[in-house]
């Protein structure tokens, strides 16, 4: 790989120089050969799965990696921790793809660090393969995503509730910068550092603002706020409930980051919680909005200092643009529900209609992703219409209506729902089956398989039926756990 690494160069109060603890027996599980070609990595080791399972589990450092563990504090579930940091990842280093974007390589479960605070540094295979698939699933979703490059077993165990086998994945993000990051060194009350750290992230994701002045930290909160409003917008628009949205899991890139005890929602319910933890619904699939606010007004906290001198002032510059963000987020939810609905262009009025065939859906307990494919397809086929008309009734008229005031015909429509309306989505039965298929066989046939259907999400392959299906139990009794 071809690494230009630029993070290391801060200073070390950002990382800790570490490398990966070596495992016994490495062996290729998951290998992302469409990212590795965007990421230009060589035939030579494409072509080695041995090399392979060396450099993705740590035990073979490739050249140019300069491998560290990187800080940062967090906010979980509304509780500040002042350090938390990479306790089980290395970032080996940065490399520029194809496109000339700077991307992170990361190990994740590749050994203690000095962040670990005692936990092993480990990670179970299932969690490894959880976070392959649904960032592949998203993806190809079209909505911003870290991915993975390579999922390598360890031939050793790790010790959870049971012994499981272990794994190493590899993650590839715009960056690991967390608003967790900014907290961590916000905390310090050192302001050149802090200076340092929105540079660099200025520089790295909206070179834009440098132009900005002094203006420019605004500009970050602003710009920070847009990619958040489009990331949980996108979410909500194929259904995905990230469930641990604390601070250290939410990227200054607005990619998706942490797969820990995320899950799909199938029957339409903004309510809908599944992490173990969550206990008290912080993050319900129609709360995502409101954390994403919170998180970034810590955010904006951190930067009060090289915003003002005088904090008064600050808080008056910036409360303004914390305090738009329900607005600015309606607005981008309305439009993304108004195109799944084929709407061309959303106008205020349509919220109505919105709402009462969210409503609709709330009461019926229908599933959300199979509800807007049989929309979608009802354009083109009287008996999906009528079958659909026979579930959502009166809402389904006015909809019809609104429609035939558009100017577009209907297969313009089609297409444009077909867009926003996927016709699967990463399961939560499926995914697990998956996952228990790997633990158990020590192979990935059936997440290969998997996996060539979600990349096709807008698309019925041969294949893609066999995982159309919604859950027999409505999900009632499922639950996700942090991947620990
Ligand atoms: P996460 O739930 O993955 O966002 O992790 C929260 C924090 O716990 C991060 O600082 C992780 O590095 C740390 N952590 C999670 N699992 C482990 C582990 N097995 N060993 C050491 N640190 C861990
Ligand atoms: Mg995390």
């Amino acid at each position: 790989m071809n690494f230009s690494n630029t993070y290391v160069w801060l200073d070390e109060v950002f990382y800790e120089k570490t490398r990966p603890t070596p495992v016994q027996a490495p062996q290729l599980l998951l290998w992302n050969s469409s990212l590795a070609e965007q990421l230009m990595i060589s035939n030579e080791l494409k072509q080695d799965p041995v090399a392979l399972a060396q450099a993705f589990s740590g035990n073979h450092i490739m050249p140019g990696s300069e491998p560290i563990a990187t800080a940062y504090a967090g906010h979980q579930f509304g509780h500040f921790v002042p350090q938390l940091g990479d306790g089980r990842a290395h970032l080996l280093g940065e490399v520029l793809d194809q496109f000339g974007q700077r991307f992170d390589i990361q190990l994740k479960g590749s050994g203690p660090t000095m962040y670990s605070r005692g936990g092993d540094g480990r990670c179970a295979v299932g969690p490894a393969v959880r976070e392959f698939i649904m960032s592949e699933a998203m993806n190809a979703l079209g909505v911003p995503t870290t991915r993975c490059l390579a999922v390598v077993t360890t031939g050793e165990p790790v010790f959870r509730e049971s012994l499981l086998p272990g794994a190493i994945v590899t993650r590839v993000a715009s960056s690991h910068l967390r608003i967790g990051t900014f907290q961590f060194i916000a905390a310090r009350d050192d302001h050149q550092a802090l200076k340092t750290l929105c540079d660099y992230t200025i520089e790295r994701h909206y070179p834009e603002l440098k132009e900005e002045g002094p203006n420019q930290y605004i500009g970050l909160i602003d710009k920070v706020i847009a990619r958040q409003i489009h990331l949980v917008a996108d979410w909500m628009r194929v259904g995905f409930i990230h469930g641990v949205m604390n601070t250290d899991n939410t990227s200054l890139s607005g990619e998706t980051i942490d797969y820990g005890p995320c899950a799909m929602m199938g029957n339409y319910d903004p309510q809908t919680v599944y992490s173990s933890i969550d206990t008290m619904g912080r993050y319900a699939f129609g709360n995502q909005p409101e954390i994403a606010q919170w998180n970034i007004s810590r955010l904006a906290e951190c930067l009060l200092p090289l915003i003002n001198a005088d904090t008064n002032k600050a808080i008056d510059q910036v409360g303004p643009i914390i305090a738009e963000f329900p607005n600015r987020f309606k607005q981008a939810y309305m439009e993304m529900i108004g195109k799944k609905l084929g709407l061309t262009s959303f106008q205020q009025k349509d919220q109505k209609l919105i709402f009462s065939i969210l409503n609709r859906l709330k009461e019926k307990s229908m599933d959300y992703t199979v509800t807007f494919d049989l929309l979608t397809k009802s354009l083109m086929s009287e008996a999906l219409a009528s079958e659909v008309k026979n579930e959502l009734e009166e809402c389904f008229d006015l909809w019809q209506k609104r429609l035939s005031e558009q100017r577009a015909g209907p297969r313009e429509v089609q297409d444009l729902m077909r867009r926003h309306n996927p016709v699967v989505i990463p399961r939560n039965h499926h995914v697990e089956a998956v996952i228990q298929a790997c633990e158990h066989t020590g192979k990935a046939t059936l997440a290969e398989n998997f996996l060539q259907v979600l990349r096709s999400p807008y698309e019925e392959l041969a294949d893609t039926s066999l995982y159309q299906d919604p859950p027999g139990d409505g999900d009632e009794d499922y639950q996700t756990f942090c991947g620990t």
